[in-house]
C-alpha cells in the first residue's frame, strides 16, 4: 500500500458490514450500511480514496467466495422470494451448526425498530474507540488500536440485549452456518494482504513446530509433561505473534487467535482495553490462570502478501530460534547461579550446538496468481488454471481425464461447466476466493513433502548422556564431567543442583540444554507472567500422591467434627514445615482457603508432600535415616487411617483424551464427517433451490462441503473453548481432578479414582456437544453435586453447543468423537510407565473403533487388566432392536451401572468374583444365540445371590442381567469376545466400587 498504512485499510475493511446486518436486511430501506458508514466517518474524517476502496471491494468478494457456496438460481428468474430471508422475523431466525449442519430457530431474537437498532449499535461501536466525553470528535488512538480493540471487543459486547446470540450473528443469512464475526475478520485479513503487495496477490502460508509428541514424552514429573507441551505452544505463539505485529491477529485464520489469553496479553500491550468484565488471566493467582493452558496447536495457516512471505516465514523462523536459545540461556545462567558459577564461553557454545536443530520449523507458501488470475475487479478471469492443474498434479494422481483434488469434485465441475456453458446459474460470477479449497490442498501437500524432506545434521556428542532425552551431552561447566561414571558425578554442575531437593534435579539427574530448559520452564513462565501480566502465581507441581488422597481430604472436610478430628494429628505439626506445599485440586484448594479451619488449611496441604518426603528418605543411603523415616510414615498412616476411619486411598488416575480423525478433520478429507453443501443453506433457501429442475444444479448441491476459512475457524473455536473454558471447568470445578494440559483436542489430566469414570464422560460429552442421546440427564444425574452445579452455573450441553459461565461455544458437534485412555494405577508407580500405559490405552480406544474408553488398571500386587468400552453416545455400540435405549444400555452405562451395584451396602465384597469364576469356563468362541440368554439369566442370579439388603432388587438385577448381556454380545460384532470383554468390564467396576470409592463420591 502506498497511500496508507495497512492498518488503516484493514479497519476500513473489517467495517465493511456492521455486525447487526443480519436484523437491518430487508426491513424495506436501504438502510443496513447506516452503523458503518457513522463509524467510518469518524475513523477517516479525510474518507477514504477509491484504490482502498477497491482493494476492500475485493477483499470483501474473496472472503464472502471462500466462504459461501456459490448461490444457484433458476435460469428464469433472477430473483426469487425463496432468496429473501428476513432474519428478523419470527420464524427465519435460522442458524446452522457450522460442522453438522443442525439448524436452530432463534425465537426469542430481538423485534425492535431498525432505528433502533443502529442507535444502539453505533453507541457500541464508537464507545470502543471515539469515547462520548470526548465527544465522539475522534478516535482515541491509532487506526492500529482502534482495529485491533473492535475485532476483539466488539464480538463481546451485547448493545441488542441479544445475549450469546450477537456472537452468533450470521454473515449471510441464507447460509446461515458462519458468523458475520468470521466474515469481518477474514475480509480484513485479506485486504491487509492485498495492500501489502504490489500485485494485490495473497499467498496461504503453513507452519509447523515441532517435534510434538517425542518432546513433550520425554518426562519426569507432571510438572515436566505440563511444560513440555506448554513451552511448545508458547514458542507456537511466538511464530504467530511476529503476524500478528506486522499483519494483525486477524491474519492467522487458523488457529483463531481470537479470544485465546496468550493473545490477550498481547493485544492489551498493543493498546486493547480490557475492562468489563475483568478477564481471568489478568486476577487468578493459581496455575488454574487461563495462561497455563497451552491452547494453541504446533501448526497454523495465515494469509499474508506474497511479496513478503518468503521473508516473513525466514523471520519467523530466526524469531523462534532466538527465543528458544535466549530461554535455554536463561535456564542455564539460573542453574549456574544457584552454585555460585558463572556463565562461561564453553557452556554458551555447548547449548548452541544443541539446539541448532530445535525446534524443526517447516513452513510451505502458497500464493492464489499466478494459480488463479483475476482481472480489475477481482473476478476469475479465464477457467483453464492450468498452472493449478500441473501443480496439484504432483500430489493427486488424476485418473484417466480426471482433474486432480478440488478440481475434480463436484462442486468444481459443475460450478465450471456452468460458467463456461453460460447455462447462467449462478447469483455471482466466480473471484479467486472459490479455489481457496484448492490452494489449501497444495498447502497442506507442499508442507507435507517438505516435511518429509527434511536432512538431519549429525551432531558430535560426546561422553555420557542427559538422563531425561538420552540423547544429547548434558551441560557441563567443564567437559571433563561428561565422561565420569554415576558414581562418580559428584563436582558437576547437576550434582550440586540436586544435593539440595530442587524442582530443577532430582538426585543423579544430569540434563542438556533442551530439557534443562523444560524443566526449568515452570519458573522462566512464572518470571514472564510477573513481568507481562503482574502476577505472582505459585509453583507448579502436582504429585501423585496429592491426587490419590484428594477425595479423602475432600470428605474429611466436609465432616462436622472436621476440626476436632485433626487435633489427632498435632504432634505431626512440628514436621509439616519441612514438606512442600502440592499443588492441589481446585476444588479442594478453594475448600482448603476458604474455610477457617484453625490453621489446619495450610497443614494439610503439605500432607501429601510430607508422606512423599518421607518416601525419599526412605531411599537414603544411611540406614539409620532410612529406619526412621519408614517408622514416621507408618505412624503417620495409621495416624489418618484413625482419623478417616479407613485406609487412605492410594490409587489416583491419568486421563488422556484424543479426538479422532482430527487430521482429517481439518483437511476435510473424512467424507462420512462433512456435511452436503445444500444443508448449509438457510431451511427457506433450501426449499427454493430443490425447485430447480436441473440435474447440474441438483449434483451441486448434493457435494460434499470443502474446507473453508470459517470452516477452519468452526473446528478451531470448538478446540479453544473446550481446550479453554470446557476442560478446566469439568476436571477442576466438576470433578476432584487437576489438569495437566490441555491443547485443542488434547487433554491429560490426573483425577481420583472416585469419580475418573463420571469425568470421562463428561470430557466425552463437551467435546461434541451431545448428551447421550436417550437420557439428557445422564451425566448431571451420575451424580448429586453435578445436578446442583449444573443449575448453579447454568451450565449446558447439547445440540453442538456448551454454555458454560454465561458464555455459548460452538462445540464439535455430533459427528466428530474422541477416544479417551484411563489408567488407574499406585500412586508409587513410575510416572513414565503409567503414562506410556496412558498412551497405550489410548491408542488400543483408537484401534477398537474409536469413540471409546480403555480403561487399565495397574495393580500394585502386579499384573494390569484392561478394558475397551464404547461410549455410545449415539447409541452406537447398541444394537438397534434393543427396546427402550437408555443410557444405562450403552457400554459406558452399564459400565457405571454395575460399579454403582457392586458399591452398593448389602452387596458382598465376593460378587464381582464369584461371577468371574462362573465366567471363565464360557471363554471361548461361542454361538451368540448359545449365550444370550444364558448370560442374562446368569448374572442376574448372581448378583441377586450375593445381596443381603433389605429392598428386593430381582427386577433391578433382571435388567441389569440383560444390559449386561446385550452390551458385551454386541461386541461380538466389533469382533471382540463377549466373555472376556465381560471379565474385563466386571473385573474394572469391581476395582472402582471396592472401598467404597463409588458410594463415597455419590454420597458427597
Ligand atoms: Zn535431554
Amino acid at each position: 500500500m502506498h497511500t496508507r498504512d495497512i492498518w488503516s485499510i484493514k479497519l476500513a475493511a473489517w467495517l465493511h458490514d456492521p455486525a447487526e446486518k443480519a436484523l437491518i436486511l430487508l426491513r424495506g430501506v436501504p438502510h443496513e450500511k447506516v452503523t458503518v458508514e457513522k463509524v467510518l466517518e469518524v475513523c477517516f474524517p479525510e474518507g477514504i480514496s477509491d484504490s482502498e476502496k477497491r482493494i476492500i471491494r475485493l477483499a470483501d468478494r474473496w472472503a464472502s467466495a471462500a466462504d459461501r457456496p456459490t448461490m444457484p438460481l433458476p435460469t428464469e428468474e433472477k430473483n426469487p422470494d425463496w432468496l429473501k430471508v428476513r432474519f428478523w422475523d419470527k420464524d427465519q431466525a435460522e442458524i446452522i451448526h457450522p460442522l453438522t449442519g443442525r439448524r436452530y430457530t432463534l425465537r426469542d431474537l430481538y423485534q425492535d425498530s431498525w432505528r433502533e437498532i443502529e442507535r444502539l449499535s453505533v453507541e457500541t461501536y464508537l464507545d470502543l474507540i471515539a469515547p462520548q466525553d470526548q465527544g465522539r470528535r475522534g478516535m482515541l488512538g491509532s487506526h492500529r488500536e482502534a482495529f485491533l480493540t473492535l475485532w476483539r471487543l466488539l464480538p463481546e459486547r451485547d448493545p441488542l440485549g441479544l445475549g450469546h446470540l450477537w456472537s452468533l450473528l450470521p454473515a449471510d443469512t441464507r447460509t446461515p452456518w458462519h458468523t458475520i464475526w468470521d466474515h469481518l475478520s477474514l475480509t480484513s485479513a485479506f485486504a491487509g494482504a492485498m495492500a501489502g503487495d504490489p500485485q494485490g496477490n495473497v499467498a496461504l502460508m503453513l507452519m509447523s513446530i515441532g517435534p510434538v509428541q517425542s518432546f513433550i514424552e520425554k518426562a519426569r514429573s507432571t510438572s515436566d509433561i505440563w511444560a513440555g507441551s506448554h513451552l511448545l505452544s508458547f514458542l507456537s505463539w511466538k511464530a504467530m505473534e511476529v503476524i500478528a505485529e506486522t499483519y494483525g491477529p486477524d491474519a492467522v485464520i487458523y488457529p483463531k487467535l481470537w479470544g485465546v489469553p496468550l493473545v490477550d496479553v498481547w493485544l492489551e500491550k498493543n493498546g486493547v482495553k480490557f475492562s468489563d468484565p475483568e478477564p481471568r488471566w489478568r486476577k487468578e493467582k493459581s496455575d488454574s490462570n487461563p495462561l497455563f493452558v497451552a491452547a494453541l496447536p504446533n501448526r497454523f495457516v495465515a494469509v499474508a502478501p506474497f511479496s513478503n512471505a518468503q521473508e516473513l516465514a525466514r523471520t519467523i523462523s530466526k524469531k523462534i530460534r532466538d527465543h528458544i536459545l535466549n530461554l535455554a540461556n536463561k535456564a542455564a545462567k539460573k542453574l549456574l547461579e544457584k552454585v555460585g558459577s558463572s556463565f562461561s564461553h564453553s557452556m554458551e557454545e555447548q547449548i548452541k550446538a544443541q539446539l541448532e536443530d530445535f525446534p524443526e520449523i517447516h513452513w510451505a507458501i502458497v500464493p492464489f496468481g499466478p494459480f488463479v488470475k483475476w482481472d480489475e475487479e477481482g473476478f476469475i478471469d479465464g477457467m483453464e488454471m492450468s498452472e493449478l492443474k500441473e501443480a496439484l498434479l504432483r500430489f493427486f494422481p488424476a485418473e484417466k481425464d480426471d482433474l486432480p483434488g478440488f478440481l475434480g469434485s463436484d462442486h468444481w465441475r459443475v460450478l465450471r461447466s456452468t460458467l463456461s456453458d453460460q447455462k447462467g446459474f449462478f447469483v455471482y460470477t466466480p473471484n479467486p476466493g472459490v479455489l481457496y479449497p484448492a490452494l489449501y490442498q497444495l498447502l497442506d501437500r507442499v508442507h507435507s513433502a517438505a516435511k518429509e524432506a527434511r536432512v538431519f545434521r549429525q551432531l558430535t556428542q560426546e561422553g555420557f548422556r542427559c538422563s531425561l532425552c538420552g540423547e544429547l551431552e548434558w551441560l557441563t561447566e567443564d567437559r571433563h564431567h561428561l565422561f565420569l561414571t554415576s558414581g562418580k558425578r559428584r563436582d558437576t554442575l547437576w550434582a550440586k543442583i540436586g544435593q539440595r531437593p530442587s524442582p530443577w534435579a532430582r538426585k543423579g539427574e544430569h540434563l542438556c540444554a533442551i530439557c534443562a530448559t523444560k524443566r526449568l520452564w515452570p519458573d522462566i513462565f512464572r518470571e514472564w507472567m510477573e513481568e507481562q501480566v503482574g502476577l505472582a502465581v505459585d509453583h507448579f507441581v502436582v504429585s501423585t500422591h496429592t491426587m490419590a488422597l484428594g477425595t479423602d481430604l475432600m470428605d474429611l472436610l466436609g465432616r462436622e467434627d472436621c476440626v476436632e478430628a485433626l487435633g489427632a494429628l498435632k504432634d505431626w505439626k512440628a514436621h509439616f514445615k519441612d514438606a512442600a506445599r502440592a499443588a492441589m485440586p481446585l476444588k479442594l484448594h478453594r475448600e482448603l482457603t476458604s474455610r477457617s479451619l484453625n490453621g489446619w488449611g495450610s497443614e494439610l496441604r503439605k500432607l501429601p508432600g510430607l508422606l512423599d518426603l518421607l518416601r525419599e528418605r526412605e531411599n537414603s543411603d544411611d540406614p539409620k535415616e532410612v529406619e526412621s523415616a519408614r517408622q514416621m510414615r507408618d505412624d503417620l498412616m495409621k495416624g489418618l487411617e484413625k482419623l478417616l476411619g479407613h485406609k487412605p486411598e492410594a490409587y489416583y488416575a491419568v486421563l488422556l483424551m484424543d479426538g479422532d480423525n482430527m487430521g482429517a478433520w481439518v483437511s476435510g478429507t473424512h467424507p462420512a464427517k462433512m456435511v452436503k453443501y445444500n444443508e448449509l443453506f438457510h431451511t427457506r433457501v433450501q426449499e427454493g433451490l430443490s425447485q430447480i429442475p436441473s440435474k447440474e444444479v441438483k449434483d451441486y448441491l448434493s457435494a460434499t462441503r470443502c474446507p473453508s476459512p470459517a470452516y477452519h475457524s468452526s473446528i478451531s473455536s470448538a478446540l479453544n473453548a473446550f481446550a479453554l473454558y470446557a476442560v478446566p471447568y469439568i476436571v477442576e470445578e466438576l470433578y476432584l481432578g487437576k489438569l495437566i494440559y490441555a491443547g485443542g483436542d488434547d487433554v491429560l489430566a490426573l483425577l481420583s479414582v472416585d469419580d475418573c469414570l463420571e469425568a470421562a464422560l463428561t470430557l466425552r460429552c463437551a467435546f461434541s456437544g451431545t448428551l447421550p442421546a436417550s437420557d439428557k440427564q445422564a451425566i448431571w444425574s451420575l451424580l448429586r453435586w453435578l445436578e446442583e452445579q449444573r443449575q448453579h452455573l447454568k451450565t449446558q450441553v447439547g445440540r453442538g453447543f456448551v454454555f458454560l459461565k454465561n458464555r455459548l461455544f460452538n462445540a464439535m458437534g455430533e459427528f466428530a468423537s474422541a477416544s479417551i485412555g484411563l489408567v488407574v494405577a499406585h500412586h508409587t508407580a513410575p510416572l513414565q510407565m503409567v503414562l506410556r500405559e496412558a498412551r497405550k490405552a489410548e491408542r488400543m480406544a483408537k484401534s477398537h473403533g474409536r469413540d471409546s474408553l480403555a480403561v487399565t488398571l495397574i495393580k500394585r500386587s502386579g499384573g494390569a487388566t484392561q478394558v475397551v468400552v464404547p461410549f455410545g453416545l449415539r447409541g452406537n455400540g447398541v444394537p438397534k432392536e434393543t427396546r427402550g435405549e437408555t443410557f444405562q444400555q450403552t457400554p459406558v452405562g452399564v459400565l457405571l451401572w454395575l460399579r454403582d451395584v457392586l458399591a452398593r451396602e448389602g452387596m458382598s465384597r465376593r460378587a464381582a468374583y464369584t461371577v468371574l469364576q462362573w465366567l471363565s469356563p464360557l471363554s471361548g468362541p461361542k454361538e451368540v444365540a448359545d449365550l444370550e440368554g444364558l448370560l442374562s439369566r446368569n448374572l442376574a442370579w448372581q448378583l441377586q445371590r450375593q445381596w443381603s439388603g433389605k429392598e428386593d432388587i430381582s427386577q433391578e438385577m433382571r435388567e441389569l442381567g440383560e444390559a449386561l448381556a446385550e452390551v458385551s454380545l454386541s461386541m461380538g460384532s466389533k469382533g471382540r469376545e463377549p466373555v472376556k470383554f465381560l471379565a474385563g468390564l466386571f473385573q474394572v467396576a469391581e476395582f472402582l466400587a471396592r472401598e467404597g470409592r463409588a458410594r463415597k463420591v455419590r454420597a458427597r
